[in-house]
């Protein structure tokens, strides 16, 4: 096989968005050919943002881009403060100590010292590497991306992040929702998926059996499932709950499923406290394994994302890009991926969640019904080849100053901005 061909290409997606699309892009990637691009994140698995990285820079090489995937390196203490930096811009309390601030800087001086910046552009992902930028000299385009729900950052953390963030030339939330009065221009892109991955293509009846024989995972009753990293705002307590409630009037077998990132240092306390809530209808599982979560999101008769903070549910669109029928949380991003009652179910309380989940399970045209539209819902709107092409209408709308030219980023960019 010629190495170029283990790639996926932009063509290959012609299937779901046409040829005019891929046209359209190839047109755009031409100014960009042989261009170093820099993504820099805190973890290589875990979450969404490495979910995305993974195949992103891929695409970008397919298409002539020179674009790097690196992540930097820090103490558990980093990881702890980063942690809680990232819970508080999702407006969570924080005491910020000098201490506190002292190590996030150290540790970023250091991961700049061993990373030399010659690139392009260089894109920063999230809270983690943020900071970094200070310790270069610039002599490119920098754009912070961040990827959670800002709707009520916590001031504090705020006004200690603003002189970092305000050295950027431009910044990329993923909704209108999240805009802050800062200097450098936003952009908004919402997250999107790989339909070429194990963890999103099409798996046989007996590879899914194969996952669940694996793990002991039952299917005489209907799956109830939620996949998310064990974390608070993702609400694991209030999914077992609103299964509890449900479980009276209908039998099913509840699946969680979680990971722990390596950015993410209170995930394992959590998923501890959960194992207390097993029994013989619900399993916890701490696995990192795609073609699992793949299975389950396939098989489920019920998928839930009940976050209580979400910047944007990349599960959320894996589900429904199987046709699942989803429950999502009235929260951040979600409410743009789920239109309520026609291609998912939004909820705001544990009540509401069981409700739907009785609902469903009850109802198989109501499943099907959703499912049909939730894939539809992604086909349209959230693959990755969308995403790929709202990077390049940013790439190609800097000028040689680093200045984002934002009228000039509007006419480029087909996508409500
Ligand atoms: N994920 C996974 N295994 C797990 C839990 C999550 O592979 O046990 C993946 C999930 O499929 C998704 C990503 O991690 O691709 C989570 O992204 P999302 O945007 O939903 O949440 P985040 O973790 O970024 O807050």
């Amino acid at each position: 096989m010629d190495q170029k061909d283990r790639l996926t290409q932009i063509e290959d997606y012609q299937e779901f968005v046409g040829k005019e699309t891929i046209n359209r892009i190839r047109e755009k990637a031409k100014p960009l050919a042989g261009k170093h691009v820099a993504h820099i994140n805190s973890t290589f698995y875990g979450g969404g943002v490495a979910e995305m990285l993974s195949p992103l820079t891929l695409l970008m090489n397919s298409i002539g881009i020179k674009a790097e995937w690196k992540v930097i390196q820090g103490s558990p203490d980093f990881f702890s403060i980063t942690k809680k930096m990232h819970n508080a811009l999702q407006g969570a309390d924080i005491n910020l100590t000098t201490i506190k601030k002292d190590t996030y800087e150290n540790v970023l001086f250091e991961n700049a010292v061993r990373n030399r910046m010659d690139h392009d552009f260089v894109v920063v992902h999230d809270p983690q590497p943020l900071g970094i930028i200070k310790f270069y000299e610039k002599r490119q385009p920098w754009i912070w991306r961040c990827h959670v729900d800002l709707s009520s950052p916590n001031k504090v953390l705020f006004d200690y992040l603003r002189p970092y963030i305000q050295e950027y030339d431009a910044i990329i939330l993923t909704l209108k929702e999240y805009k802050q009065d800062l200097k450098p221009p936003q952009a908004f892109f919402m997250p999107a998926i790989n339909p070429f991955c194990v963890k999103n293509k099409k798996l046989s009846e007996k590879e899914m059996q194969g996952r669940f024989n694996h793990y002991g995972i039952p299917t005489d009753l209907p799956l109830v499932v939620q996949i998310s990293r064990f974390d608070k705002w993702k609400d694991p307590e209030g999914v077992i709950e609103a299964f509890n409630i449900a479980r009276k009037e209908v039998d099913a077998h509840l699946v969680l499923l979680g990971n722990i990132a390596t950015d993410d240092p209170e995930g394992e306390k959590i998923y501890k406290n959960l194992l207390n809530l097993q029994d013989e209808n619900i399993t916890i599982l701490s696995q990192q394994d795609s073609a699992l979560v793949n299975a389950l999101q396939s098989k489920a008769a019920v998928v839930l994302q009940k976050s209580l903070k979400e910047g944007f549910g990349l599960t959320v669109t894996e589900a429904m890009w199987k046709g699942a029928a989803v429950i999502g949380g009235k929260a951040g991003g979600i409410v743009h991926q789920i239109e309520d009652g026609v291609n998912g179910f939004l909820v705001s309380s544990v009540e509401e969640a069981a409700k739907r989940i009785v609902q469903i399970l009850k109802d198989k045209n109501l499943k099907n019904k959703l499912g049909k539209e939730a894939k539809k819902t992604v086909k349209e709107k959230f693959l990755l080849i969308r995403y790929l092409e709202q990077y390049l209408d940013l790439f190609n709308s800097f000028e040689t100053t680093y200045h984002l030219d934002l009228n000039k980023y509007k006419k480029n960019c087909v996508f409500d901005h």
